[in-house]
């Protein structure tokens, strides 16, 4: 260790050691003993020193001081020149600069009377802090301190600072950081911003329930109870559970918070701004739940709501309806699709509107079916009276632009419990309780009964037989006379459906027409009558005319009017010796694909007759709709025609066809007198018993020709 005595005791100590005085001797003693002391004080050192006298030389230097700037400890002997030093750093290539700079920038330090500080940088990068000291006899001393370490790391953790507050002011989420005694020490720019808020508001410090507090009374979130708030949150951060939930702001947005414990004590929370995706999750689950076309609660919401009704512990009764348009096919056919959704959507919208009560519910099944609960039921009379202002608000005409609707609704109710005990088995009978308030007419409502399932399943077994009933041949066309009043000439004669079941024995057109009308199998069944009537024509003398009933549904029907075209064509009888009897409800459609399709048949030669004139709506508007060839007065004004409100409306229409010059023919007429009464009003044809009742093609055929000879001959 290179120490050099200290001078400044070292003369008086030499001359008492030479003068062998003890009491010198014991001073020199404690002054080496002291030197020591020094010596191993300044090497234990943690930090390099050099001492220097006033001729700047050195007196004393450590290990710490060579080590730090790597010297030959050889030549760090006491006495050598600090410009010597200087020189040998700047020789072993320590140095970053020439001796005379070195020197140059430790002069002023040198010769200043003051304390301090300043760096210097190492040719190998290392940063060496010198404290400067000038000593009170002249000379000084420095420390050194080698810092390199220590500035790395305060630079990592600046850096490690400004990642931090970038990834902090850059995040999506809004970010706080509570310390372990629960008070805030983070927050993050996008915090404010999602709250609208400034920094001011939320200072650092804030403990949790000040935050909450705060965000309360500048009405940025809703109202919470901030205690059960705090106290939640503490349990789940000390039980080490993270915890999230969902807050609601003032402005209607959601923000999603998630609160995460830290290791250290303290949690971090964010919050994420979820509006948009709660409102598309909210969305989602609307639309699993709903109908898309009417935003009704769909099936699969119903069927929910119906199974709570049902485990719920008490008995609460309730009533089921289940619904069904009337002629919305024909809207649809009428006036196409967007109508038809029109016209559905504003449906929905009364039917929502007829409910009473804010726990009833009104779904849509699909299609024109729809389906009501009703709770707070007492009793029938409450069913009751519901499904009369749902009828009555249905059955009102729905005006769109320049278009007049006219649907109805049938349907069908179920009580809980009386009617069943399970969702399946309520909605089951619901249908029954509709299927026969639509086979007893349009705009009715039918409670469940016990035996109306009997009914049901008997009307389904007549489906069953009817589908096989055309290719098992079990069909077979009749033939009634119509006869010209005036001359009492057979004009034609009238092709009416028989059909012989082998089950049933024979079941009468209106028994299982209008079957064949629901289930679309008239089109077929139409077609083959079509198809006989005329073959059979074709075998009457010439001039006699064939009429043959269409329904509606077979007229809405693609290639009706080809149909018609090739029955014409296969049995060779000319078009104008064809007449189709269509109903008033043909023309009520207000179908402009019926009404072309009539009008191109009318063109042809066909002549088009108004069946069972009277027994509609209001006749007369239609037969500006349409001009028609024939108007067939229905047989229960004829029947009634002794009445004489009956007979001044069968004398009007009479009056009215040979106005329009329209031939007028009576149906059933059974009497002499009614014949009479008939003539007497310039009515033009009968049809009916007294003329002749339906009989089989052949006997037909043989009355025509006969009566036809008869004619010739007579
Ligand atoms: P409609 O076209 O009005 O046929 C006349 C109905 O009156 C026939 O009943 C006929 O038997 C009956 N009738 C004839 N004269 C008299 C009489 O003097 N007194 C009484 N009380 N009734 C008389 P039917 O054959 O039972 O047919 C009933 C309805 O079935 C027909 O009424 C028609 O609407 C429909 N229909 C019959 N055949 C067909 C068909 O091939 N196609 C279609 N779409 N409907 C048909
Ligand atoms: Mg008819
Ligand atoms: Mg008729």
């Amino acid at each position: 260790m290179p120490v050099a005595h200290l001078k400044a005791g070292s003369a008086p100590s030499k001359q008492r050691a030479a003068a062998g005085i003890g009491p010198a001797r014991h001073m020199e003693d404690e002054l080496r003993a002291q030197n020591e002391r020094f010596s191993a004080a300044v090497e234990n050192m943690s930090h390099g020193l050099c001492m220097f006298d006033a001729e700047e030389r050195m007196i004393i230097c450590n290990r710490n001081y060579i080590d730090i700037f790597r010297l030959d400890a050889r030549m760090m002997k006491p006495g050598i020149r600090f410009f010597d030093i200087l020189l040998h750093s700047v020789d072993i290539g320590i140095a970053s600069q020439s001796a005379d700079e070195l020197y140059a920038i430790r002069k002023p330090y040198i010769d200043g009377a003051k304390a301090s500080t300043y760096e210097e940088i190492l040719s190998d990068g290392r940063i060496i802090v010198i404290s400067h000291r000038p000593l009170a006899v002249g000379g000084w001393v420095s420390i050194y301190e080698d810092v390199t370490e220590h500035r790395r790391a305060e630079e990592e953790l600046k850096e490690q600072h400004r990642l931090f507050d970038a990834a902090l002011a850059n995040m999506s989420q809004g970010l706080l950081m509570y310390s372990a005694e629960g008070r805030l020490i983070v927050r993050n720019k996008r915090f404010l911003d999602l709250c609208n808020a400034r920094a001011a508001d939320f200072k650092l410090g804030m403990t949790h329930r000040q935050m909450l507090d705060k965000l309360v009374r500048l009405r940025i979130f809703v109202p919470i109870e901030i205690d059960a708030e705090v106290a939640r949150t503490k349990a789940c951060l000390q039980a080490g559970q993270p915890r999230s939930s969902y807050r609601e702001l003032v402005d209607g947005r959601t923000l999603f918070v998630s609160r995460r414990p830290l290791s250290g004590g303290g949690w971090v929370a964010t919050f994420e701004d979820v509006t948009e995706r709660r409102r598309t999750e909210e969305r989602m689950t609307h639309l699993a739940h709903h109908d898309a076309l009417t935003g009704l609660p769909n099936r699969s919401m119903f069927r929910e709501r119906l199974d709570m009704a049902l485990e719920r512990e008490t008995v609460m009764p309730f009533a089921i309806f289940s619904l069904d348009l009337d002629r919305f096919k024909a809207v649809n056919d009428t006036w196409g699709h967007p109508a038809g959704d029109w016209l559905l959507r504003s449906v929905a919208e009364r039917l929502r509107r007829c409910l009473r009560n804010e726990t009833d519910l009104v779904a849509r099944f699909g299609g024109d079916e729809f389906v009501v609960m009703q709770f707070n039921f007492r009793g029938i009379a409450d069913a009751e009276k519901l499904a009369k202002r749902i009828v009555e608000a249905v059955a009102r005409p729905f005006r769109d632009k320049n278009r007049e609707m006219h649907v109805g609704v049938s349907l069908g109710i179920v009580t809980f419990p009386n009617d069943g005990s399970d969702a399946d088995t309520l909605l089951k009978n619901a249908d029954t309780a509709l299927y026969r308030a639509k086979s007893e007419g349009r705009n009715l409502y039918r409670f469940f009964e016990p035996g109306m399932d009997a009914i049901l399943q008997a009307r389904r077994a007549l489906e069953v037989d009817l589908e096989t009933a055309l290719p098992r041949q079990e069909f077979e066309l009749a033939f009634q006379p119509i006869m010209n009043i005036a001359s009492g000439d057979i004009i034609g004669a009238e092709a009416l459906l028989r059909w012989h079941s082998p089950a049933r024995g024979i079941v009468a057109p209106e028994d299982f027409i209008p079957v064949a009308e629901e289930t679309g199998m008239i089109v077929s069944l139409g077609d083959w009558a079509l198809r006989n009537a005329c073959a059979a024509a074709a075998t009457w003398p010439p001039g006699l005319r064939v009429a043959v009933n269409a329904s509606a549904v077979q007229l809405g029907s693609e290639g009706f009017a080809r149909g018609v075209i090739s029955a014409l064509a296969f049995s060779g009888i000319p078009a104008s010796q064809l007449e189709l009897e269509i109903t008033e409800t043909v023309l009520m459609d207000e179908s402009k694909t019926v009404l072309k399709t009539l009008r191109q048949l009318r063109e042809l030669g066909i002549r088009i007759a108004l069946d069972d004139f009277g027994t509609g709506y209001s006749s007369l508007g239609y037969l500006r709709r349409f001009p028609v060839d024939k108007i067939k007065i229905d047989r229960s004004f004829t029947r009634d025609m002794r009445n004489r409100d009956t007979a001044a409306i069968v004398r009007t229409i009479i009056e009215l066809g040979m106005e329009l010059g329209i031939v007028v023919t009576a149906e059933g007429v059974e009497t002499e007198a009614q014949l009479d009464m008939l003539r007497h009003h310039g009515c033009i044809e009968a049809q009916g018993y007294l003329i002749g009742a339906p009989s089989k093609a052949a006997d037909i055929q043989r009355l025509l020709t006969s009566r036809a000879l008869h004619s010739q001959t007579g």
